[in-house]
């Protein structure tokens, strides 16, 4: 173990946010050892902003507690923490930790359950990485680096401690670290790393829980380096076990959506990892549609169904919390909204919450060589730019073109025939429970009622429509209600897009 002094490695505490000097100082104050340890002390090494600083203490959960109170929550089950506040900000406290005295690990070597406390040297050994190991105490001016990491940083150099493939069994989720830091931080993966990333070795990934994958999903779409990552991810078989029915290929599409995400973080503005989960499993998602389509489902409910289809099997890989699900097919369900809008509801469409999203979406699909937006996207940009009254014009110009267009399309295929055959698995079984409680001659009302809760297995916003049209056709019951669509004039302000809302 090696001293260093921290003025000589680029750090001093005026990099330090005070909610971090807090808690370091409260802990040192009460009698604990306490240091900044992990991430933020590579970052401040490579003169980069970290994003957060994380602490590392040999007070226990319960002894930190005591010392912050009402300010400090202790969480995690596999590892116990405690979240103390300070100010508006919030820090990660851990213990030392010392290897799990009872293996309680999975069959094949997996750490599930961990918070055994140890001294720091037993504490260094458990890292992943030899650059995240350094333990710094700013108010003594040292670093303590065990390992040489300080060298590693200076030679950009991404090492595991320990046994490659043994860290890498305990826990697979270090194999896309390796790819983050790798594309974050533009270091080299050590050869005794590359010699142990193949296939087989990705497939430990199965282990982990669908939930961390998509945290870490997130960290991984919002680091900054998205663009760099994303290749990283196909060459060491990582893409197969994240993204459930992706072709691991990069499209253009995909390339464009990473390059924007990544210059909207580097100049301080937000970004929805969401979003880049829609630009991934678009290509999915368009070929369900087509599937559904094939089927003689008509438009709407086909889109809907493949949305539901495509979430349902990524989220066997990544859950995706629910609101970034709805996210995710508002942004798929305005496409065809702002690529066919009808006139009267443009400036509506232009003031919906999910426009902005939609429109971004759009734009780069047409910026990515996509004639399928039919000009839309740049349409939709020049729209927004204009004066109250050139978006009149605007929309009357529109308004004749579409009405030529409409009554073409209209003569070709007449809309009112296209059938509705949705045959879930949700419909077919409840419409057998409905035909076993009432007997065989109420079953096509089952099968309409069935039909009106499908698609995400609640009623949704079209249902007082479905309703209606049942009831008009409530007298003819051996003609199907869809086939004889009847147009609905709808308040545009009243629809909600995306089908879970
Ligand atoms: P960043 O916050 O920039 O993503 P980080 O290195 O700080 O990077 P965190 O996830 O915040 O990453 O973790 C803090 C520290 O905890 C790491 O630097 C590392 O020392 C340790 N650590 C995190 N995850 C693991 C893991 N899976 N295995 C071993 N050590 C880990
Ligand atoms: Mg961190």
């Amino acid at each position: 173990m090696q001293t260093l002094r921290a003025s000589k490695c680029g750090l001093s505490t005026s990099q330090l946010s005070p909610a971090i000097l807090d808690i370091i100082d409260s802990l040192t104050k009460a009698g604990y050892d306490a240091y900044i340890v992990g991430g933020g002390v590579r970052d401040l090494m490579l003169g980069e902003h970290p994003k957060d600083f994380d602490a590392v203490t040999n007070a226990t959960p319960a002894q930190i507690k005591q010392v912050f109170g009402r300010r400090c929550r202790i969480i995690g089950r596999r590892f116990e923490l405690a979240h103390v506040h300070s100010g508006r900000e919030m820090i990660e406290v851990a213990t030392f930790r010392a290897p799990p005295k009872k293996a309680v690990t999975s069959a094949s070597g997996m750490i599930l359950r961990d918070n055994n406390w140890g001294t720091i040297e037993q504490d260094f050994a458990r890292r992943d990485f030899t650059i995240n190991s350094m333990y710094y105490q700013p108010r003594d001016g040292i670093v303590l680096d065990f390992c040489n990491a300080y060298s590693d940083i200076q030679q950009k150099k991404l090492k595991l401690l320990g046994d490659a493939r043994q860290r890498f069994e305990e826990d697979p989720v270090r194999m896309l670290r390796t790819l983050r830091f790798a594309a974050k931080l533009g270091f080299q993966i050590d050869q005794s790393i590359l010699k142990v990333f193949d296939e087989a070795c990705a497939q430990q990934l199965r282990e982990v829980s669908p939930h961390r994958l998509y945290d870490e999903s997130q960290k991984m779409f919002s680091m900054g380096r998205l663009e760099q990552l994303l290749p990283l991810l196909i060459k060491f078989h990582i893409w197969r076990q994240m993204f459930a029915d992706v072709k691991p290929e990069i499209t253009t599409f995909m390339q464009r959506a990473a390059f924007n995400t990544d210059q909207r973080i580097q100049i301080g503005k937000s970004i929805n990892p969401a979003f880049f989960y829609a630009v991934l499993l678009w290509e999915a998602y368009l070929e369900r549609a087509d599937f559904y389509r094939s089927r003689g489902v008509v438009e709407a409910e086909a889109r809907a169904q493949a949305g539901i289809d495509v979430l349902k099997r990524q989220a066997s890989r990544t859950i995706i919390p629910r609101f970034a699900e709805t996210f995710i097919r508002e942004v798929w369900e305005m496409q065809s909204r702002l690529i066919r809008p009808k006139p009267q509801h443009i400036m509506n469409l232009a003031g919906h919450a999910k426009f902005r999203a939609g429109f971004d979406f759009l734009l780069l699909r047409e910026q990515s060589g996509d004639t399928g937006t039919q000009g839309m996207g740049e349409w939709w940009e020049q729209f927004q730019e204009l004066s109250n009254d050139q978006k009149e014009k605007a929309i009357a110009s529109y308004k004749r073109n579409f009405n030529r267009q409409h009554k073409k399309t209209t003569a070709d295929e007449p809309e009112e025939f296209v059938p509705l055959v949705l045959e879930t698995e949700v419909n077919r079984r409840a419409a057998r429970r409905a035909k076993q409680r009432n007997g065989a001659s109420s079953a096509p009302q089952a099968e309409q009622s069935a039909n009106n809760t499908t698609q995400n297995g609640s009623r949704n916003s079209s249902n007082s429509a479905n309703d209606r049209r049942s009831n008009d056709f409530g007298t003819n019951q051996n003609s199907h209600p869809i086939t004889r669509r009847r147009r609905v004039q709808r308040d545009l302000s009243q629809v909600v897009f995306g089908p879970t809302q």
